[in-house]
């Protein structure tokens, strides 16, 4: 059975997007609602628990959380980054160990990542992973915009275990590795300390590694290798974009509903303006369809386009809305001014906007 978001949760994710934007922390409680509904197991094979959703099925899901919940949505698009991630290159230990957990919620992941310097192709990253003589990691260094910092249970690590020659990468270098640490590892640090313009309930913040010892069987992929499991992601056709589709869908609602309740609808040129807005929103919707249903001779490079329209279209939208929306679209923590920032951020998350247009560029010279 495919997990549904379901009216209840709809309006329970509704109430806490205001909720968290207002006091700029995560709404707990929600996402206790969100762990308990089952969509968690969204991108977990079924053979270990999960529902066995593809890329499109994972698009299709975020979408109808960020339709009501962009923070709550960018949580749950890592939750399913990861899934994807351990399903993909995880051990069979790993996989029986985690994945029915990831599948019933009762494991939220993240991925962290980025880190101040490393430069949005996480190329040169300060944190460290080195290995003792017992066999066990140690991992040293300071993460930023992790998503689902301190709500998460499992991280997914990025760190620099080698030396950087090596294969060259567009994203991700040669000498990083991935690893997998549980929330519960006294050398794992998340501080909510980043007041963000937008995504204010996605707990994005700094995560600290301080000697943080990972045993090697909790090591995701290969060792140095990190950059493979980087560029598989874009190929199941998953994409941040299908956050942008769903902020465009409730930006658009609000406009109808606004232009409804003033009797504006009367207006041809209000009418027109609507019209054009759909009409973007649906060609947001078919890239992140297309992405996500692989049928592109290139699923990758599909990928990447859809994030880029979705998320570049998805802020322009939200701007016209706050304009049609006259003076009551000017309210600092407006649904309308909430939208357009969290719209914002989907073009500076993993991969940028402008790493986005690097690769597809890069296409052409490979
Ligand atoms: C709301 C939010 C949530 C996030 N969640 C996570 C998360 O869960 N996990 C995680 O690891 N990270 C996360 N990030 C970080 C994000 O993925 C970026 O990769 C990271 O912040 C890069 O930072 P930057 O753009 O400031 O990098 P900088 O390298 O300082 O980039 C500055 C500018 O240059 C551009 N640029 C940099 N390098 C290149 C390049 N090689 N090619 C083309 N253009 C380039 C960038 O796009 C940007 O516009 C999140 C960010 C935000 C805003």
């Amino acid at each position: 059975m495919k997990p549904e978001l379901g009216p209840e949760l709809a309006t329970r994710l509704r109430e806490s997007a205001e909720k968290a934007a207002a006091a700029g922390e995560p709404d707990r409680e929600a996402l206790s609602v969100l762990r308990a509904s089952g969509l968690l197991a969204t991108a977990v094979p079924r053979a270990h628990g999960g529902a066995g959703g593809d890329g499109a099925e994972v698009n299709r899901v975020v979408c109808e959380i960020a339709a009501v919940n962009p923070s709550a949505a960018i949580i749950a698009f890592q939750h399913f980054a990861v899934s994807a991630r351990i399903a993909e290159w995880g051990t069979e230990a790993q996989k029986l160990r985690v994945l029915p957990r990831l599948a019933d919620g009762s494991l939220l992941a993240a991925s962290s990542w980025s880190e101040n310097g490393a430069g949005a192709a996480k190329q040169n990253l300060a944190s460290t992973g080195v290995r003792g003589p017992g066999g066990d990691w140690v991992l040293n260094g300071a993460k930023t915009f992790t998503t689902g910092a301190a709500v998460a249970d499992l991280y997914l690590v990025l760190v620099r275990t080698g030396a950087e020659a090596g294969p060259q990468s567009a994203y991700g270098a040669a000498g990083q590795t991935f690893f997998l640490v549980g929330a519960d590892n006294p050398g794992l640090v998340p501080d909510l300390g980043l007041d963000l313009a937008g995504m204010r309930g996605s707990a994005t913040g700094l995560v600290a590694l301080d000697g943080c010892v990972v045993p090697d069987e909790d090591r995701l992929g290969p060792e140095g290798n990190a950059a493979s499991v980087i560029a598989g992601v874009r190929e199941t056709g998953a994409t941040l974009g299908a956050v942008s589709a769903g902020i465009a869908q409730a930006a658009f609602d609000l406009a109808l509903t606004h232009a409804r309740s003033r009797g504006l609808l009367e207006l041809g040129a209000v009418r027109h303006r609507l019209v054009a807005l759909a009409t973007r929103l649906e060609s947001v919707r078919a890239t992140v369809e297309r992405a996500g249903a692989r049928t592109a001779a290139d699923p990758g490079l599909a990928t990447l386009h859809s994030k880029l329209h979705a998320a570049a279209a998805a802020e322009e939208i939200c701007l016209d809305v706050a304009r049609m929306l006259g003076s009551a679209g000017y309210v600092a923590g407006s649904a309308a001014d909430r939208l357009l920032a969290d719209a914002r951020a989907v073009g500076l998350m993993g991969p940028t906007n402008d790493l986005c247009r690097e690769l597809v560029a890069m296409s052409w010279t490979a």
